[in-house]
């Protein structure tokens, strides 16, 4: 899922690299290319509009930023709307405060409601609830047996009408459930109703009644991701009928476009709570919109990567150090401060490994390890501010001084020395020019 919608983003984000700002017409090229890409994979029309308009007012918006470069700020601003999208922050269950919370199951049938209940039964009895289902499914024959099935897998009670009984009543049933659940303190109480094939009235009525019966704390629409734009317009026939107040997405391991399921929270309005991913009781977890979100932009950690440059870069510092690159007037005391801070955004094998591309080589970049800086660090650290400032005072006693301060060997204490005369010829070089290597542009 997902698949082409990632790789579509990358190659928008691609044609970015190496721009020196964003002009109006990158912009308009990028949230042409973002239109297509999110159309493309299914998205429903309004919430491509609205997340084209938002893309483009907001990197028409940005500070020339001396942290991230366009490209980074591009995918900041997308990957901030797709959390919005997908509904901003984790949504929790709401518990009620006199147990049993109630949580009402709606959907089509096929969905994987039944399974979904065994699910969150499994998972709620892992946070230490004391799960009940309910077979409030009394029109599709082997439902009953079907979600007995599920919660003996899952370990977990179930509540049906007597077998022989005809078709029960559902409505009563799920009544009785929830007087069962307060008798035998079950905390939590989770109720299949019948599904339909397609949106009908007579079925969302009984829906409806359960809901007047058992009045539940919340009500899950689940939502079959593999279908495609149905979606969208069934969520708003639930949303009329029925009601709900999160959305459950299931069979998220299929390989559809996957833009109907991004569609449903915007549309109704209602986060995304639950997601499932297999048929297996294991294949389910809490929704995250930010995990999603870095999951569709396919970029491993650079997100992360891009927050964490963002805080521990800063920009009257950044400045202060251009000029004095510009004037040649950048000491060891300078060096040391610029390796605090790319220490900031810690250990520099992690930081590596953040980069697109470079999550293979994690074996590799686990030896190219801190103590390079820490050396480096603590070498600068064991002279004096006068030796700091002008390191050619360093004769043969006070290298000795240094290096036995700083535990190292005279010839590192040269060897730093020489690295920092070549940076220094260096940035005379480019004086004013691009700034210190590594972190982002410089002033200019
Ligand atoms: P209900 O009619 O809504 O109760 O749907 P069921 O729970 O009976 O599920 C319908 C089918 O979908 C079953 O074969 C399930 O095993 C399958 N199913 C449910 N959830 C998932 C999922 O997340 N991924 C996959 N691949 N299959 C699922």
């Amino acid at each position: 899922m997902f698949d082409t919608l990632s790789s579509r983003l990358e190659t928008v984000f691609k044609s970015l690299r190496g721009r020196g700002r964003l002009s109006e017409a990158d912009i308009d090229a990028t949230a042409r290319e973002i239109r297509v890409a999110l159309l493309e994979a299914d998205v429903a029309l309004p919430v491509v509009r609205a997340f084209v308009a938002a893309i483009k007012e907001r990197a028409r918006g940005v500070e020339v930023s001396q942290a991230l470069n366009p490209a980074q700020q591009v995918i900041k601003i997308v990957n901030e709307e797709l959390i919005g999208i997908l509904g901003g922050q984790t949504a929790n269950i709401r518990l009620a405060k006199t147990p049993p919370t109630v949580i009402l199951l709606a959907g089509l049938q096929g969905t994987g409601k039944t399974t979904l209940a065994g699910k969150l039964g499994m998972w709620l009895k892992k946070q230490g609830h004391t799960p009940m289902l309910v077979a409030a499914d009394l029109q599709r024959p082997n439902a009953v047996n079907q979600l007995q099935v599920v919660g003996a897998r899952a370990g977990v009670e179930v509540f049906a009408p007597e077998p022989g009984n005809g078709i029960g009543d559902p409505v009563a049933v799920a009544r009785d459930a929830i007087a069962h659940a307060r008798r035998n303190v079950f905390d939590v109480v989770v109720v299949d109703t019948a599904g339909r094939l397609g949106v009908d009235q007579e079925l969302m009525e009984q829906a409806a009644d359960i809901r007047d019966a058992v009045k539940p704390d919340e009500i899950l629409f689940v939502v079959d991701a593999m279908v495609g734009q149905d979606a969208v317009s069934t969520a708003m026939a639930f949303l009329d009928g029925v009601g709900f107040s999160g959305v459950v997405l299931t069979k998220l391991d299929g390989d559809a476009r996957g833009g109907a399921a991004l569609s449903v929270a915007h549309v109704t309005g209602r986060p995304i709570m639950f997601a499932s991913t297999g048929e297996a009781l294991g294949d389910f977890d809490v929704f995250h919109p930010e995990r999603m979100a870095s999951r569709i932009l396919g970029m491993g950690d650079v997100l992360t990567l891009i927050e964490q440059a963002e805080q521990a870069f800063d920009q009257s510092e950044a400045e202060e150090m251009a000029r004095k690159m510009a004037a040649s007037e950048f000491t060891l005391e300078d060096f040391l401060n610029q390796m605090l801070q790319v220490q900031k955004l810690g250990p520099i094998g992690n930081l590596l490994g953040m980069l697109p591309g470079m999550g293979q080589m994690k074996e590799q970049l686990a030896q190219v390890d801190d103590r390079d800086v820490n050396r480096v660090v603590a070498i600068i650290r064991s002279m004096t501010p006068g030796e700091r400032r002008d390191p050619g005072i360093l004769q043969k006693t006070r290298k000795e001084r240094v290096a036995r301060g700083s535990g190292v060997t005279v010839t590192e204490v040269n060897q730093l020395l020489d690295r920092f005369a070549e940076a220094r010829k260096m940035m005379r070089q480019m004086a004013g020019g691009a700034g210190f290597p590594g972190l982002g542009r410089g002033k200019g």
